[in-house]
């Protein structure tokens, strides 16, 4: 696996070691090693290509947040420059190399969304497909590692407490809902015990059982969230509970 496509049409990304790249890329290109710890400064070329050289599968994610944002450094000092950012290949334009090796989990991996979400110039385009990957992660996080611990469509915390109802469930009246158990109410875009939206409060929501565990995600431990959305921007993501994709997406395009 030497070239990977980008989720955006037109761009890809490689995989080559730092010695195959060099013979791959032209005089007129710099190629800039990106870790954790990086001097900028000095870009001065027609293009650079960004070299990847931590093991992206292998990093936290504060380690994971420092090499996104020197990448975003990277990307802006070269915008300023004008400079040209990636090189053709194969009739793509190649952005970055990987030089570790990677498994098929790079699809979902911050640093990989990070630079597809730097290639769109449409705002609107920008934050839908950032909106749409943070699902995908939270999604795979909750699911693949059942966290929630769901057995016989019952989760952990309503084993635990003997309660019937659980997380898509809402007191209607949010003052007196705990003295009127009449009003608590499954939301109205549960069908067949499915969620049919995609709300990014919802998927980021942890319950006492799940933090008792450990498990806590929030706008200000979610590396992307907390590298691409401005405060005013993580407070509508908090308060945007039972609200489809559209909705968020357009309250986030007016606090940017
Ligand atoms: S977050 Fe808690 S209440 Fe909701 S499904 Fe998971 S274990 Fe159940
Ligand atoms: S919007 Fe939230 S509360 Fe409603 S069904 Fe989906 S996950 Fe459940």
């Amino acid at each position: 696996m030497n070239i990977i496509l980008c989720d955006k049409e037109g761009y890809a990304i490689t995989n080559f070691k730092k010695n195959e790249l060099n013979d791959k890329v032209g005089e007129e290109t710099v190629l800039i090693d990106v870790g954790t710890d990086n001097n900028i400064s000095k870009i001065n070329a027609k293009n650079v290509l960004l070299n990847i050289i931590v093991d992206v599968e292998n990093l936290n994610d504060k380690q994971k947040e420092k090499v996104i944002r020197n990448i975003i450094k990277i990307r802006n000092s070269c915008k300023r420059k004008n400079i040209k950012f990636g090189i053709e290949l194969n009739d793509k334009i190649v952005i970055a190399n990987f030089s570790n090796e990677l498994t098929e989990s790079y699809k979902n991996n911050e640093i990989f969304v990070a630079l597809n979400v730097l290639l769109y110039d449409n705002i609107g385009e920008k934050y839908n497909y950032l909106y749409g990957k943070l699902c995908d992660y939270l999604d795979d996080k909750f699911y693949n590692n059942n966290l929630c611990e769901f057995r016989d469509n019952v989760c952990l915390a309503k084993r635990n407490n003997g309660a019937v109802m659980g997380c898509c469930h809402y007191y209607k009246n949010k003052y007196l809902g705990v003295f009127l158990p009449s009003k608590f109410v499954l939301c109205k875009y549960n069908k067949d015990g499915k969620c049919t939206i995609r709300c990014l409060q919802c998927k980021l929501f942890t319950c006492d059982e799940l933090r008792k565990k450990g498990i806590k995600y929030t706008v200000n431990n979610v590396v992307l969230i907390k590298v691409f959305f401005n405060l005013l921007q993580k407070l509508i993501i908090r308060i945007s509970i039972f609200t489809p994709q559209e909705q968020v997406v357009k309250r986030l395009l007016m606090t940017r």
